[in-house]
């Protein structure tokens, strides 16, 4: 007898762009724009290169694509000016009775 088993997601090479997969994590990344300074540290950091300084006339700060973000927080860890938080996800948060 054959089972048909499906192991992942992706079935073809270079179809992962097209998979938004930033409803996967629980957390969420929030910038602080003034207390970013566009160092562009979390940028060579995250995993899924979704983060990106970007410029706003005369401003420059930190933009997450929360399309792709998985929320791992390795951009709040590695920031060294404390710009970015982690905040829960409003669908995980409970009230406990
Ligand atoms: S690491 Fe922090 S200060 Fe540097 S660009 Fe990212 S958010 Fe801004
Ligand atoms: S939480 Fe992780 S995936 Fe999301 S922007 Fe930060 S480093 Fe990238």
């Amino acid at each position: 007898m054959k089972i048909k088993i499906n192991l992942g997601a992706i079935s073809e090479p270079m179809q992962s762009e097209n998979l938004k997969t930033g409803d996967w994590g629980t957390h969420y990344p929030v910038v602080d724009k003034e207390k970013c300074t566009a160092c562009k540290t979390c940028e060579q950091y995250c995993p899924d290169l979704c983060i990106e300084v970007k410029e706003f006339g005369e401003e420059k700060y930190a933009v997450v694509n929360y399309n792709y973000c998985k929320g791992c927080g390795i951009c709040a860890s590695v920031c060294p000016f404390e710009a970015i938080k982690m905040e829960l996800k409003d669908i995980f948060k409970f009230e406990v009775c």
